[in-house]
Formats: C-alpha cells, structure tokens, sequence
C-alpha cells in the first residue's frame, strides 16, 4: 500500500518552527513547500527593505528546516518557470509531486487566504496558535458590542495570560494600565542606546542583489539594511532591547527626536510579524525582568499592553470584519495622497523626519505613524484606502492583518469609531511637546493662521469644524468643541481660510 504524502505550504511570515501545518507532517515523507512569487512583491510597491528581508529570512528557514531532516522545495523569485502565484505554486508541485493532502495555517492577509481558499485542492487548514487569541474567540468576545474597546478585551487577555497578575486575579500595581506615566518628551541630556546592527551574510548578500536589481524602482532605500533574518539574530535583537531599552521604554515610549529613529523602541515588529520572535516568550521575558527589579512597571505593563492588548485586539478586528473593513471612509474623504509621502520633500520638519527613516529603514515607531504621517492624513482628508496602501508598502512590518485595522480604524477613524472611541487628531503643539522637531522647521508652531504658521495648527481646526456633525457629540471632544465656539467669529473665519487654502495647495499638487 502507497502511503498518502502530505504538504505544508509556508508562507513568508509563517518562519515558525512549530508552526502548526509543520507540525502535521512527518519529516521523513512529507514536503514543506517555501515560493518567492512576483505577486506578492508588487501589489503594493513593498519597501525593497521589506523585500529583502522576507526573502532572506525564507531562504535561511527553508536552510534550517533542511538541517532539520524537512524535504523543502524551495522555489526562488527567478527560477525560470517560477509560476507567480502562491496558489499556482501550489497547484504545479501538489501535481509534480503527487501530493495527498495539503496543509496551511491561516494566512496574515484576507487576500491570500481567500485565492488559497479557492484552489481545487485537499487543504486542512490549521489556526494560527502563534496568537493569544484565536479568530473565533475574539469574534464571541466581540459579538453583540456595537463599539469595541482595546482596554477591556486587553483585560481579558491579561487574566488568560496570567502576566502581570496577583494570585487574587487583581492586576500588579493596582491598576491594568499606567500609560499616563509613559507620555515623557526626551529630556537634552537623555541618550537613546546604540541600535544592534546585523551585517547581511552571502544568503542576505544574494537577496540584496537580486532586490536591487528587480525593485529599484520601488520607494526606499536597500543601503541600510541592517535587519536579523534568523532566529539567531532575532534573538540577539531582543535581548539588546531588554539590557539596553526596555528600562526607558515606558518613559519615552511617545517621544520623537530629530535624527533618531528608534529611540527606546524595540524594533522588533517585523522579527515578530514573520515569525523570527514567539509572543509568548517575548511576554514572559518582559514580565521575568520586571520581577528581577530590572525594569519599572510602567515600562513593562506598557510593553505587554502592545503585544497582547493592541496587536491582538487589531487582529481580531481584521478578521472579523474583512472584506468589507478595508472599504470604509466614514468621512467620505477624496483627497489622494501627497507625492510628498513617497519622496518625504516637505518643508514640515516632523513630516519630513518621519518620512524620511521610513525611505531609509522601513521603519517609524508608533507616534511618529500615528501623530505624525497619520494626523497629517486624517486632517487633510486623504482617501483612507490609498493611506492604508501607502503603510502596507513602506514599513517593513507592514502586513495586511496588522497595518489595516491601525490605519483605516486608529488613524483615519474610517471605521466611525468602531476600533477607538474618538480620532487621534492633534494640532502642532501635541507634536512640539512631544519633539524637538519644531524648533527646526521652516513653520511656526506657535502660529496658525499666518503664511509660515503650522499647517497642523489650522488643519486641525478645520477637521473639527467640517465634521462637527459626527463629531460633535462625541463626548470625549466635547472640552475641545467648547474651546472652538469661544473662539470669537473673526478667529474661526481665520482658521477655515488658511486650512482652505493649504488644502488648494495640496490639490494642485503642491507640497507644504
Ligand atoms: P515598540 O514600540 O517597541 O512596541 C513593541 C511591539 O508592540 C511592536 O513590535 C508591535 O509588535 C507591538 N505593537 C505596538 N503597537 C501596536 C499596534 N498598534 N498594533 C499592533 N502591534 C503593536 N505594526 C505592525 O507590526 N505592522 C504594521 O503594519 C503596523 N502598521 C501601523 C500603522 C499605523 C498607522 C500605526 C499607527 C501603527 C502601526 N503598527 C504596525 C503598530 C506600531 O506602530 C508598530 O508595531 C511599531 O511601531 C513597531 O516598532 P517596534 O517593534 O519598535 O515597536
Ligand atoms: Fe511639524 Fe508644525 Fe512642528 Fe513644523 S511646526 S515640525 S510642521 S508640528
């Protein structure tokens, strides 16, 4: 009797060994199946950054599992008659190597997983365990909310993990969140550490000059890349973060500093997204330093509330509501994006900062995404869907699962408030007392209505006034709605002139 061969197709952020489709197969019989296909580069125009990383860290996992005893046909970006596609990848070698049954975890991006889902195939599709929490639990925690909150199903999650919890199911400290301590700009005197760095091998070499020559055209630039893509320098990574960073995370985790990109941020979202870094580790690790007396509460609750509150609360979001999540605009806003997003050339000192470590690192940390490029974006009324594009292609952590629930529903409040309960909108002096980017640039912050003012400052002002129908009853900006209406009339005629105007300028394609 022939015994039945099986298959894992692994996906380029599935780089988990105990990946569950993996864990189905038998070493000795079945196959792991790893594609680079010229669809999944160019949906978007991915930083080559991005890239480059996916693919090393594929070729360096394909590697390791081979020294593992796995078979793995592993089918490179310029393999002639490389088919694609991932489901056309999958279709020739279940044919070519006469395959019974096909295994898969679920996909990151709703995307793929629908055009996987289609393929006339024998596919047993496992849930992705490497989360907290599955897609089912977060839908019946969800059902029957009309808005969800991050802080309450983040609760849920710390009584499931344990982590940082008495015996008595009280939280460590007394209370579930100190965010308030974690809003500190970064005094002169306060150094950022060193970043690790990880020079490319003769794989990542490779990968660097086939992207170089396939994606040049693509935003972005390859010369700095510097990024783990194994699980080694992953972890290297990581401890760097916890001795170095971690203790001052919590204190400056919103600051923005001119010429400093990563701050005190762990850097490993990315590592995380594709499976270099276990969550669960990751949580414990933090949690152990935080007991050791290594690190402050604030630090260590701050860390954790990310990975296990807001990353897993987008996630469920993203499944839940996909396809038709990505097409809201609650505001109907048109506008298209400013060519400035893809080349940083503005005078706006944090705009272009911002976007400019984006062009040379594929990363932002979460301030400058969300106060910085996305403020920008959710006053001046750009089209959520081209916004959501723009962060899927230049972030190197960018996966659909993640990026779109952040931007569509945290930044742009596209959704109507179904993830936050109010638009994190923000006039420059947010920025100025959160950087030091303003006393460097051409604007005046403390200005809002002159030529050289703060584009923030009136943009700001507009937003409110041009969606005060559905804002104004919202509760939590009532305290800055009062604020407007005390403004004398001449003021507020002031405001809406200059945020017309700058918003001409925007429309005839002109930079700030
Ligand atoms: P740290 O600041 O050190 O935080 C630690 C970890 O917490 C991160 O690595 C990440 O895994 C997790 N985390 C923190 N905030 C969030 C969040 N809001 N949602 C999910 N995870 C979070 N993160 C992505 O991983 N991929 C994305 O595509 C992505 N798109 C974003 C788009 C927008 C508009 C915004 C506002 C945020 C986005 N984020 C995204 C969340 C966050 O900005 C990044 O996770 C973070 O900047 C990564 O850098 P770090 O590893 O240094 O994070
Ligand atoms: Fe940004 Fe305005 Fe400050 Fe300039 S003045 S850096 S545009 S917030």
């Amino acid at each position: 009797m022939t015994q039945n061969c099986q298959l894992a197709l692994v996906l380029g952020d599935q780089l988990s060994f105990d990946l569950p489709s993996l864990s189905a197969l038998d070493p000795a019989r079945d196959w792991v199946l790893m594609a680079e296909v010229a669809a999944e580069t160019d949906y978007v125009p991915h930083h080559p950054q991005k890239i480059a990383l996916i693919f090393s860290a594929m070729r360096h996992f394909a590697e390791a599992l081979g020294e593992r005893g796995y078979q793995v046909r592993y089918v490179p970006l310029d393999q002639p008659g490389n088919p694609g596609s991932l489901p056309a990848v999958l279709e020739q070698a279940v044919a070519e190597l006469s395959i019974d049954q096909v295994h898969l975890t679920e996909c990151g991006e709703w995307r793929l997983e629908a055009a996987l889902r289609a393929c006339a195939l024998p596919i047993t599709w496992h849930a992705d365990t490497r989360f907290l929490c599955g897609r089912d639990e977060f839908a019946r925690w969800a059902e029957g909310r009309k808005q969800l909150r991050m802080e309450f199903f983040y609760r849920e999650m710390r009584r499931k993990s344990g982590l940082l919890m008495n015996g008595d199911g009280t939280p460590v400290g007394g209370a579930w969140n100190f965010d308030a301590e974690n809003r500190k700009a970064l005094p002169k005197q306060v150094k950022a550490p060193m970043t690790a760095r990880f020079p490319a091998d003769a794989v990542t070499q490779d990968v660097l000059a086939l992207v170089a020559e396939r994606f040049s055209h693509h935003y972005g630039s390859l010369d700095a890349f510097d990024y783990p893509v194994t699980h080694a320098e992953a972890e290297a990574l990581w401890q760097h973060f916890l001795d170095f960073a971690l203790p001052a995370f919590g204190d400056f985790q919103d600051a923005m500093a001119t010429g400093e990109p990563f701050l005190f941020h762990a850097r490993i979202s990315a590592a995380l997204n594709i499976g270099l870094l276990d969550l669960r580790r990751l949580c414990a690790d933090v949690e152990a330093a935080y007991w050791q007396g290594r690190v402050p509460l604030n630090a260590a609750e701050g860390f954790i509330r990310q990975l296990i509150g807001w990353r897993e609360y987008v996630r469920g979001i993203y499944w839940m509501h996909m396809p038709e999540y990505a097409e809201r605009n609650a505001f109907g806003n048109t506008r298209p994006l400013p060519e400035f997003y893809w080349t940083g050339k503005t005078r706006m000192k944090c705009m272009s900062q911002a976007i400019g470590q984006t062009l040379e690192h594929a990363y932002a940390h979460h301030i400058q995404r969300l106060m910085v490029t996305g403020n920008f974006a959710l006053l001046a009324g750009i089209q959520p869907s081209q916004v959501c594009d723009w962060y899927l292609a230049v972030y190197m952590d960018a996966f659909d699962w993640v990026e779109l629930p952040n931007t569509l529903g945290m930044v742009m409040h596209a959704d109507g408030g179904y993830l936050g309960s109010k638009p994190y909108c923000a006039s420059g002096q947010y920025i100025k007392r959160m950087s030091n980017y303003c006393g460097d640039c051409a604007y005046k912050v403390s200005e809002s209505t002159s030529e050289q003012a703060c584009p923030f400052n009136a943009l700001y002002w507009h937003f409110l006034m041009r969606h005060r129908e559905q804002l104004g009853g919202n509760h939590r900006l009532g305290m800055i709605y009062k604020g407007l209406d005390k403004m004398t009339e001449a003021k507020q005629d002031a405001l809406w002139t200059r945020g017309e105007a700058l918003l001409a300028r925007l429309d005839a394609g002109q930079a700030l």
